[in-house]
């Protein structure tokens, strides 16, 4: 399946927007995330070489089918290079260097929803090496996933087969090679992943 475009919201829990010393938003901060950035259902995670500080970012995931209804979802990590961001933070420049490297979207299998509200009082979790980091609930979003699947078709050309990313609660931190991420929603999907990172070719002595 081809992913044409992740489109992903920034600052959705109050939490995190605190953590990362924002206000919250009065409308949705809608930014991109490159399709071909997606792992889908993969048990690894390989970071690009040049990266040095990603974070993790636990989101629940919508995929909009041929007709732009939702009927699946997944648990995304919204990978940011945070030494990237803050730097285009400062500067006023684009993200796409902190959210879009390679393999910087890994997501799980999708499964299959009835409807969004069936989610509603389901927590969702990620563990770095067995400790336990985010814990997200829909409850606590500042914009909902129903508002914000809305909201995106009402500004931008949504195509069947993209995602959205509902943004990521407190708990943000640092993924290395060697590390272990394990995300669950209890009763829909548990998922592992192993990280790994692409190293410099040595020159041939
Ligand atoms: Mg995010």
């Amino acid at each position: 399946m081809v992913i044409r475009n992740i489109w992903a919201v920034g600052r959705n829990f109050k939490d995190h927007a605190k953590e990362m010393g924002a206000p919250p938003p009065d409308r949705p901060m809608i930014f991109l995330k490159a399709g071909s950035s997606a792992t889908v259902g993969s048990s690894e995670i390989w970071l690009p070489e040049w990266t040095t500080s990603v974070d993790h970012e636990l989101e629940l995931a919508f995929r909009f089918d041929a007709f732009l209804r939702v009927k699946e979802a997944a648990l995304a990590l919204d990978l940011t290079e945070r030494n990237e961001q803050q730097i285009a933070k400062k500067e006023g420049l684009p993200w796409t260097r902190a959210k879009s490297f390679d393999e910087a979207c890994p997501m799980t299998p999708t499964f299959l929803i009835q409807n969004l509200e069936e989610l509603e009082d389901k927590p969702y979790r990620l563990w770095v090496n067995d400790e336990l980091k985010q814990e997200g609930l829909i409850g606590n979003m500042i914009f909902s996933p129903a508002f914000l699947l809305s909201y995106v078709q009402d500004y931008f050309p949504v195509t069947g087969g993209d995602f959205f990313l509902t943004g990521t609660p407190a708990g943000v931190g640092p993924i290395k090679a060697g590390d272990t991420i394990k995300v669950q929603m209890q009763g829909y999907i548990t998922h592992i992943w192993k990280v790994y990172q692409n190293k410099k070719q040595e020159d041939p002595a």
